[in-house]
């Protein structure tokens, strides 16, 4: 079976995140399904939701759908949060579920069976460290790898990207000096900078820092869809040059042509936004970043469970066997190497 490795999911987050280890009646995500779906590690993401955000997308004076910009979430409330839910997958570890990704040998053990199923601990948007950065070394020492500094909301350390359609993902300013900061001591510390929900100028800020490969955890192509969410062509090349790379984003909306929250959308999009980034850019820089438990997915995906399904998907559109075990596994643990050094 092929190890799966996948760059994004917000399970620790949902209602009932205590059931991941036996197994959840609904969502997307827990053990017996990653199993099932030949999934032996993931970037496990920390989320403190905005008060009452409802993803309901209106129609803008220009005609554009957009998502009312979410409500910043105070930094206390956040590290109350983040705390607590990151507590959450320490336990399983204790409990022998799951082991935090610390090194990359212990992607490799995962990767080989060796022991259980490896998880990434990520802030999706970094609102739980202070902004002078006190805390980071803590977080650090606790396991967090990766950080994307924002979500698609304005906090200390820079400008989300607001969900809007059609829309260019050059929507404001990026990153302010403290996201500056943040991202070159994540680079210091061995903690990769994850740009996913950043808009086009912080996306410009990280790339011209320099700090490791650019990576885009959960997102799809703009030339297929044209979300403000979604990564330009130029934006693409630079992942490229960079040697980082794309977690192709199984989020409905973020595939097709015309943005619809429609779950029954068929899974060979998602091959089709990999293949496009592959032939622009080169399959090296392709890899898989569900969102599951944080998004609607084509219901003929279902769960992880159906990741064998997508593989075929993947060889249906003319990757082969090697190729697909990169986009699968190889390319995430490139980049995860260079970060965490
Ligand atoms: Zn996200």
């Amino acid at each position: 079976m092929v190890a799966i490795f996948d760059g994004h999911n917000d399970t620790i987050t949902s209602d009932d995140y205590a059931l991941i280890a036996t197994g959840r009646a609904a969502g997307h995500l827990d053990l017996p399904r990653m199993q099932a779906g030949g999934m032996r590690g993931g970037i496990f993401a920390v989320f403190a939701s905005s008060a009452d955000h409802d993803f309901t997308p209106v129609q803008r004076p220009d005609g554009a759908m957009a998502v009312e910009p979410a409500a910043p979430v105070p930094h206390a409330e956040a590290a109350e949060f983040a705390v607590r839910a990151a507590g959450r997958l320490l336990a399983l570890e204790r409990a022998g579920e799951l082991r935090i990704a610390r090194t990359v040998a212990d992607l490799d053990a995962a990767r080989n069976g060796d022991g259980p199923p490896v998880a990434v601990l990520h802030l999706e948007g970094a609102e739980a460290i202070d902004a002078e950065l006190e805390s980071l070394d803590l977080w650090y020492a606790a396991g967090l790898r990766s950080v994307g500094p924002v979500w698609s909301r304005s906090n200390e350390f820079g400008h989300g990207v607001p969900f809007v359609f059609p829309s260019s993902p050059d929507t404001g300013p990026g990153l302010t000096p403290a996201g500056h900061a943040l991202a070159r001591r994540c680079a210091e510390l061995g903690i990769m900078v994850d740009l996913a929900h950043l808009n086009e100028q912080g996306f410009w800020d990280v790339a011209r820092a320099d700090l490791g490969p650019l990576v885009s955890s959960h997102s799809a192509a703009h030339a297929l869809c044209q979300a403000s969410r979604n990564l330009t062509d130029s934006q693409l090349d630079a992942i490229g040059s960079s040697n980082g790379l794309v977690g192709i984003v199984y989020a409905c909306k973020f595939l097709r042509p015309d943005f619809a929250e429609d779950i029954d959308t068929p899974l060979e999009l998602i091959a089709q936004h990999a293949a496009y980034v592959a032939e622009r850019i080169g399959v090296a820089h392709v890899a898989l970043g569900s969102d599951f438990d944080g998004a609607t997915i084509p219901a003929p995906l279902g769960d992880v469970a159906g990741i064998p399904k997508l593989l075929d998907a993947l060889a249906q559109v003319g990757f082969d066997e090697q190729e697909i075990a990169a986009i699968a596994w190889d390319n995430w643990r490139r980049v995860l190497d260079a970060w965490w050094r």
